[in-house]
């Protein structure tokens, strides 16, 4: 029986298309109604200001991961401290990432920094304006290469996020799985096909655009999109909102931590992570994962041992932070106590004021964490060990902000990720997102947390 399925469904796979049951071409009349829309009703996004070359590829990167409607002030409060490529590149990285801090998915602006400093030695402080040579910067993949080569220097490329996606799907009536590579190479080459002569950018703006505010995923506006009478879901499919067609996403793993906020007087011990990996460079509080059959207490002290070397006398619960990673979930379990031996101190892990801390480059769920030592400081007592005094614990925030998988703004190590001392690693360690920054949704390493950042962009 087995046997039969696999061959029926390689059968499936194989049959060609029917005619009518979809195609690969832009229905004529599409692009210039689709332009003169977006000429009316596009919205007065900061990066639309000018299409300077820099403004354009820091909104890229932003929108990587981060939705629209929430990367504006970023994008602003980095502009206004970095109005120019030089400034950025001489910069240090600990001030990119503190004017970065909040927008989440930190890789962005370290890899941000990084090209800037390569176009300023290898490419005389000017952008390259082939797509090409774009890739070749640190994070900008393919997807960013091409935006910022339609919208800045106009290139007659079609950057394709989860919106183009979804209305080139709909446009065209593609029933295949666009997760697949060859439909989506497909869809990328119907769209291109029909960038109307002049301004490539501000087609690839209109398409997205139109994705985001009318032709939404569970629920298009059919009644008012200026495309209604030659879009082929439109008119040939009783519920558009079926497509695009997408083999389902499997469940996303969940983690529990525990985090240990170390006191010794006024200040407290925070270490750096490794500048490579998830959150890399930035602080956090000692932790990690809780093993099985381990109580949060326990992993909080072992965790706490075993990365720093210290013990602690009683600990006090404080409450859980719960984050959501584009690639799993994560509860953390946060306690407070002195040390009864003292953690090993180094470049990378210090003791520092609530306020010192609070202006380090932090993860989202360990600003939470701040907010929880602010608010309830230093009461070690013995008779509260171990009693939840205030559960932080929220629903999932949406992952990474984008909006994304990744609401995520970042959070502290939920697992043991690389250690900042002592033993590597114990047990398994939480599962990582694959990537953290390049959106490239035409390829097929591109993260959720990017597809679904990408849903709301622009
Ligand atoms: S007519 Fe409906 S399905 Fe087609 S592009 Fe417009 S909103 Fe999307």
């Amino acid at each position: 029986m087995a046997r039969f399925k696999d061959v029926f469904r390689l059968a499936v796979e194989v049959v060609p298309r029917r005619s009518g049951e979809g195609g690969s071409a832009v229905p004529a009349g599409v692009p210039a109604a689709v332009l003169a829309w977006y000429r009316t009703h596009r919205r007065p996004l900061p990066w639309r200001a000018s299409k300077e070359p820099y403004r354009i590829w820091v909104a890229e990167v932003l929108l990587q991961q981060t939705r629209v409607d929430q990367a504006a002030p970023y994008f602003e409060r980095f502009l206004a401290r970095f109005p120019d490529l030089s400034t950025l590149a001489r910069a240090r990285t600990a001030q990119v990432l503190k004017v970065w801090q909040g927008a989440g998915y930190y890789a962005r602006a370290r890899r941000l920094h990084a090209a800037a400093r390569v176009i300023v030695r290898q490419h005389r402080g000017e952008l390259p304006r082939s797509v090409e040579t774009l890739a070749t910067l640190p994070g900008v993949g393919p997807y960013t290469a091409r935006a910022i080569a339609a919208i800045a220097f106009g290139a007659r490329v079609m950057p394709i996020d989860a919106n183009a996606l979804r209305v080139a799907a709909r446009w065209t009536r593609e029933t295949r799985d666009v997760g697949r590579s060859a439909v989506r190479a497909s869809l990328e080459a119907a769209l291109e096909r029909s960038i109307p002569p002049g301004d490539a950018g501000e087609y690839a703006q209109a398409v997205m655009e139109l994705g985001e505010t009318i032709c939404r995923p569970r629920s298009p506006r059919c009644g008012v999109c200026p495309v209604a009478r030659s879009c082929r879901a439109a008119t040939e499919l009783a519920r558009p909102e079926l497509l695009p067609h997408r083999s389902p996403p499997s469940a996303r793993p969940h983690v529990r931590g525990a985090v240990v906020a170390l006191t010794l007087g006024d200040r407290w011990l925070v270490q750096r992570r490794p500048d490579d990996g998830l959150l890399g460079g930035l602080w956090e509080f000692p932790g990690g994962k809780i093993e099985p059959g381990e109580s949060a207490e326990a992993s909080a002290r072992r965790e706490l041992q075993e990365e720093t070397g210290a013990t602690a006398g009683p600990l006090r619960a404080l409450g859980v932070v719960r984050h959501a990673y584009s690639h799993f979930t994560v509860e953390l379990h946060v306690f407070q106590g002195a040390p009864r031996r003292r953690p090993r101190t180094s470049a990378r892990r210090r003791w520092a004021t609530l306020r010192e801390v609070a202006g380090l480059p932090l993860p989202r769920a360990t600003e939470r964490i701040v907010e929880m030592l602010t608010a309830a400081p230093q009461e070690v007592g013995d008779e509260d060990a171990g009693r939840p005094r205030r559960d932080a614990g929220r629903p999932f925030s949406s992952p990474e902000r984008a909006r994304s998988p990744a609401g995520p703004r970042g959070s502290p190590r939920p697992g043991p990720g690389p250690r900042t001392g002592g033993r590597a690693s114990l047990g398994p360690r939480a599962p990582r997102p694959r990537r953290e920054a390049p959106r490239d949704p035409s390829g097929a390493g591109r993260s959720p947390a990017a597809r679904a950042g990408s849903e709301a962009r622009r």
